[in-house]
This record gives structure tokens, C-alpha cells and sequence, in this order.
């Protein structure tokens, strides 16, 4: 296919078609039923054209007879019929809206669920990581949110036209009926110019969709920090207020500036010919009409029919707001979505969809084999060439300076990334073969970006292994295994309490309290049947004398779980059963505590330094 065609397919065809699956899914009887309501009124309008056309055409009849008179008598039932058909139409087309809206809320209910769907197929992280799906999935979303020019107002969109070309349909006819078919096509190219230039418009828009979103982005960004409460305090405390407006000012204009540009060109280049063109074709047309009616080859009917219905057709012209901005931007996001979508790569990693049991064998240890690793869009080896062994039933602590690729390590484990090269083989077995959902069940990890979910306590802990959340003893029993008992305890909701102070009765919790209720979570995953449990960082919003009670603790709580527990602060692993010093993306030093010390290698080197600094500052419980 060639290039243009191609491209016609995917903008124009592909996303139409999709809409009418989707129609046809949501709402087969109530699209049907709503576009057949708006055929009716869009033939309403032509009927009220005709019938108060010939109210006009009866009047001087009615008049010269008098009241009571046979033509009074058709002059009133003309007028009854007018009126009738008015009310109809006043009845109708509210409610043809409502049914519109109805599919609008249909077609976006079922575009929400593709989106998240499309969403979280992906076994690995790498899509959400990409600047460039990630671009996609965003446009997909933005119309949802924000509830306008989305799928839906596109499917309501396309319905909303059947009447406004049903009543173009209907004028067009009555001309030709009424006056000469030569006047209908000349009527009828003259409302078709007018559109094609207000789509041509609002396409024009689309195209600069893609250039305006990364500018929106920014000022998009200004004006959330400005209004939003994450950053209220620095910008007062800074002094940015007048800062941040002023950023916001510029970069919404930056933002919108392409658009007043394309829409003056589009406006002037556009618009000037084809009003000057339909301006003299419609002047034509009346002016034959009137001679017509003055020569008498028509009657006073059929000029009033013809002049209204051409006015009317002509008016038709104009920008359907109810159709154009919804068919054509909720179409925007119909395409970014299908573009994710080819992004992702197929869930079927290697191993998927083998049975749950496969990936649960007990083992007695994991190896990363020569394993290398670089992110997408760089060539920087994060991990390069790492050979490690972690045994079962031991506690391993993986220590390095920030950067040096513990995260890494845990994510290529996890299977949120696979590695560039080597593999980890779990008793010889490579992981990337066994199924990768059973294969996460395994491993109980705390990241150290833990999320905070805005829900209760109880639904915090159970994220760690959902089929138990119907379980109050248990995941109270691993509340209180993470340290957190008294707090819970103490809460008005006790595990119902919601974790966040914009619910009523909700609370927040202290950086600390919510690291342990994250540890609760993994501590859960490992009751349900993980083997490993991994805690990156997991004391990083605890002050070093409440880090070292949490690790003596944690020791003791999980002694003869295998356990990877990683930390830039050397001090704080001393009590693992072994500890393994990683740089520059390989294992550079392996052993216990006492025996890197006595090594006196980087383990020891670091070490003493930072024993150093916590002894320099004020914080009394140091190292030894
Ligand atoms: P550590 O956990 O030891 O602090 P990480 O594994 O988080 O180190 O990061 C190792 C390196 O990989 C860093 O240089 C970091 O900038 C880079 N890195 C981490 N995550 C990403 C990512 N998603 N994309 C690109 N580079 C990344």
C-alpha cells in the first residue's frame, strides 16, 4: 500500500471503523434507536420548512375570504400542522441529546476499560518508561479525564450528524421538489464548501495536537504546582509565586501560539474563497427564484419554500458544535491508543501462560549468570557481566553507592525488565521460562519508591497478595510482624482507617510508619507463598538509630527466609548472613561483615567512612 494510503487508513478508516465496533458493542439497539430519532428530526425541519411555507402561501387567500371562509379553514389546518410539527421537533431534539450523551458515557465506559487494559498487558515496566508510548498513552487518557473530546463525543458526534445531514438531505430535495434540481445542487455544493473548510479547520487542529501537547505539558505543570498543594510551601518559603506565574503565562502562550497562527492562515486562505464563492451562488439562485415568483412561474408557496429551505440549507454550513470538535479530536485518542498498543510488546513473554505451579518449585538458590543490563535509549551498561549466587534460607545484603545498580538488579529479578544479556536461573533453570505472573508470586518485594495508596490500611497490607484481603486476622498479624501494632491500635478505624486525610476519618502516616506498612505488604506476599523477600532501601525515612533497632528486628523476624535486603548505608547490613559490595554493575566484594572488615577492601573503606560521618554529625547511636 503506498505511503499516503496507508496513512489514510490508519487516520481516517481504521478509528471510524473501530467507533462502530464500538457502537455496535455498547449500544447496537440504542445507537440504532438514537440514529434513527435524529433521521426523524432532521426530516422534522424539512417538514417545518414545507408546512409553514404554505401557511405563508394560504394567507392571501384567507385574508380576502374572511374568517369562517373554506381558505380560512386550510389556512388554519396549514397552520395546525406547522405547529404540530414545531412541537414535535422541540419534544425530539432533547431527547435525541440525551440519548447522544448516553452513548457518549457507553462508548468511553468501554474505551476506559481498553485503555487500562492496554494499559497494564505489558508484563515488563519498559512501556510506561518510554518517552514515546508513554507520549501515546497519555493522549489516550487525557480526554477521559477531563471528560470532553473523547471516544464517547466521537460516537455521539457521528450519530449528531445524521441529523444535520438528514435536514441537508431534506432542504436539498424540497428545493429540488419545489423550484429546479439545478438550484438543489447548486445549494447543495455551496453547504458542502462551507463544511469541507470547517473540517479542514478543525483537522488542521489535530495536526497540531501532537505539537501542542509537550508545550501544554509545561505550562500544564506550572499551573498544577501553582494551584496544587505538593509544592504550596517551597514556592511561598522561595519566593516563586510571581515566578511560577509568570513561567505559566509564557508557556501557555508558547503552547498556543502555533494554533493562532494556523488558524489565521487556515481562517483567511480558506474562508475568503469559499464565502465570496457560496455568497454568488446563493445571490444567483434567490435572484432566479425571485424573478420566478414575480413572472409568476412560481407560486407564492413555492418561493417561500424555496427561499427558506435555501437559507436553511446554506446555514448548514456552519461548525456543528455538537459533531465536529467531538468526531474529530476523540478520534485523536482512538489512534494514540492503537499506537501504545503496537508499542507494547506482546504479553506472551517467553514462559507465559504456562501453569501457576510451575514457577513454585522450593530451590535452594537463584544465580544471576553474566548478566548485563542497559535501559532503553542508552548504551551505559548499569549491570555488566554480574555473577551472583543467592542462597536459600539466607539473608544476602546487597550494599553499593548510590547508582551503582542494586534497584536494577531487583527490577531485572522481578522481571519488570529482561537482562541484555547472561540470564538468572533459579536452581539452573532460566526464569525467563517459567510463567511470569506465577514467577512474581515468588518474590515479596519493598521497592523504594513504595507506593502510598490513598485506602485503607487493610487494603494496603493485602496489595501484597490479594486473594487474602478478606482476611482481617491475618493481614492484622502482619501489621503487627512490621512493627506497626500500636498504631493500629491506636487508629479511631483500626485497619479500615483510610490512609489519607481528604476522606472523612482518614489519617496520614509518618514517612516511617508508612515504610513499615509497605514491609507489612511484602511480609504478606511471603505468608501467601513468596520465597524471597526483597527490601530496597528499606530504611531510608528512618533516622540511623531507628534504621539499626528495624534491622536487628528484621533480622531476627526473618531469620531462615531468603532475603535480599539492599542499602547505600554500610552500616546498616552488618547482621546479614552475608553481605556482597556491588560496582560498577559487578560484585566486587563477597562475604560477612567481620570478614570484609578484615579484608579491608571498599566494603571496609566505605564503611569506616560513613561510621565517620554519622560519628561527626549528631547522631549518637554510630556503627561500630
Ligand atoms: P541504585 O539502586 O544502586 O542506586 P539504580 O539501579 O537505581 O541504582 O540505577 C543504576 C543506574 O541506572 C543509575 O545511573 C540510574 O540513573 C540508571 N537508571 C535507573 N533507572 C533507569 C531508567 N528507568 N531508565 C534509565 N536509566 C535508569
Amino acid at each position: 500500500m503506498g505511503n499516503w494510503r496507508q496513512k489514510l487508513w490508519q487516520e481516517r478508516v481504521e478509528p471510524r471503523l473501530f467507533l462502530l465496533t464500538q457502537l455496535r458493542m455498547a449500544t447496537d439497539a440504542l445507537a440504532l434507536g438514537t440514529a434513527g430519532l435524529n433521521l426523524v428530526v432532521g426530516a422534522l425541519a424539512g417538514g417545518f420548512v414545507v408546512a409553514s411555507s404554505v401557511v405563508v402561501g394560504r394567507v392571501p387567500a384567507a385574508m380576502s375570504a374572511g374568517i369562517g371562509s373554506p381558505p380560512w379553514r386550510s389556512l388554519v389546518t396549514a397552520f395546525l400542522v406547522a405547529s404540530g410539527i414545531l412541537f414535535a421537533q422541540q419534544i425530539l431534539t432533547p431527547l435525541s441529546a440525551a440519548l447522544g450523551q448516553l452513548v457518549k458515557h457507553r462508548v468511553d465506559g468501554l474505551f476506559h476499560d481498553r485503555l487500562l487494559e492496554a494499559s497494564l498487558r505489558s508484563a515488563s515496566v519498559a512501556p510506561q518508561e518510554d518517552e514515546e508510548s508513554l507520549a501515546n498513552l497519555r493522549l489516550a487518557a487525557e480526554g477521559l479525564e477531563k471528560g470532553s473530546r473523547t471516544p464517547g463525543d466521537a460516537a455521539a458526534g457521528t450519530l449528531a450528524l445524521v441529523t444535520r445531514y438528514s435536514r441537508l438531505c431534506a432542504f436539498v430535495v424540497i428545493i429540488g421538489v419545489a423550484i429546479s434540481w439545478w438550484a438543489a445542487a447548486a445549494i447543495g455544493l455551496v453547504t458542502m464548501t462551507l463544511r469541507v473548510g470547517h473540517r479542514d479547520v478543525v483537522r488542521t487542529y489535530t495536526r497540531l495536537v501532537p505539537v501542542m501537547s509537550p508545550l501544554r505539558r509545561e505550562s500544564d505543570y506550572f499551573l498544577g504546582l501553582g494551584v496544587g498543594p505538593v509544592a504550596a510551601k517551597e514556592l511561598r518559603v522561595f519566593g516563586l509565586t510571581s515566578w511560577i506565574t509568570e513561567r505559566y503565562r509564557s508557556s501557555a502562550l508558547a503552547a498556543i501560539r502555533p494554533l493562532w497562527r494556523e488558524r489565521r492562515r487556515v481562517n483567511v486562505t480558506a474562508f475568503l474563497w469559499r464565502a465570496a464563492f457560496s455568497l454568488a451562488v446563493v445571490c444567483l439562485v434567490v435572484a432566479l427564484m425571485l424573478r420566478a415568483g414575480a413572472t409568476g412561474a412560481l407560486t407564492l408557496t413555492e418561493l417561500t419554500i424555496g427561499i427558506q429551505a435555501t437559507i436553511a440549507a446554506v446555514l448548514l454550513g456552519e461548525f456543528y458544535h455538537e459533531a465536529d470538535t467531538g468526531t474529530q479530536f476523540g478520534l485523536i485518542a482512538v489512534r494514540a491508543l492503537e499506537r501504545f498498543r503496537g508499542q507494547v510488546a506482546d504479553p506472551e513473554v517467553p514462559g507465559g501462560g504456562g501453569p501457576a505451579a510451575e514457577a513454585a518449585p522450593s530451590f535452594t538458590e537463584i544465580r544471576f549468570s553474566n548478566v548485563s543490563f542497559s535501559y532503553a535509549g542508552s548504551d551505559r551498561l548499569v549491570l555488566d557481566g554480574l555473577d551472583l549466587t543467592l542462597r536459600a534460607g539466607e539473608c544476602t545484603a546487597l550494599v553499593g553507592l548510590n547508582g551503582s545498580g542494586k534497584t536494577t538488579l531487583v527490577k531485572l529479578l522481578a522481571r519488570l525488565y529482561e537482562p541484555t544479556k547472561g540470564a538468572i536461573l533459579i536452581d539452573g533453570r532460566d526464569i525467563a521460562t517459567l510463567p511470569v505472573d506465577a514467577w512474581r508470586r515468588q518474590v515479596g518485594i519493598v521497592f523504594q519508591d513504595f507506593i502510598r495508596y490513598e485506602l485503607s490500611l487493610s487494603d494496603n497490607i493485602a496489595f501484597g497478595a490479594i486473594e487474602r484481603r478478606s482476611d482481617p486476622g491475618q493481614l492484622a498479624e502482619m501489621a503487627s510482624r512490621a512493627g506497626l501494632a500500636d498504631i493500629v491500635a491506636a487508629l479511631p478505624r483500626g485497619l479500615d482507617t483510610v490512609l489519607s486525610p481528604h476522606y472523612d476519618g482518614g489519617v496520614e502516616l509518618s514517612g516511617g510508619q508508612w515504610q513499615r506498612l509497605a514491609i507489612a505488604r511484602a511480609l504478606l506476599a511471603v505468608d501467601a507463598g513468596a520465597q524471597i523477600l526483597v527490601l530496597d532501601e528499606p530504611t531510608a525515612a528512618l533516622d540511623v538509630r531507628a534504621e539499626a533497632a528495624f534491622f536487628d528486628e528484621f533480622a531476627e523476624r526473618t531469620r531462615g527466609r531468603t532475603t535480599l535486603l539492599i542499602s547505600h548505608r554500610f552500616s546498616s547490613v552488618r547482621h546479614a548472613d552475608r553481605i556482597v559490595v556491588l560496582s560498577g554493575g559487578r560484585v566486587i566484594e563477597d562475604g560477612t561483615h567481620e570478614s570484609l572488615l578484615a579484608r579491608d577492601g571498599r566494603y571496609a573503606e566505605l564503611y569506616h567512612l560513613q561510621a565517620s560521618l554519622f560519628a561527626d554529625s549528631s547522631e549518637t547511636e554510630v556503627p561500630r
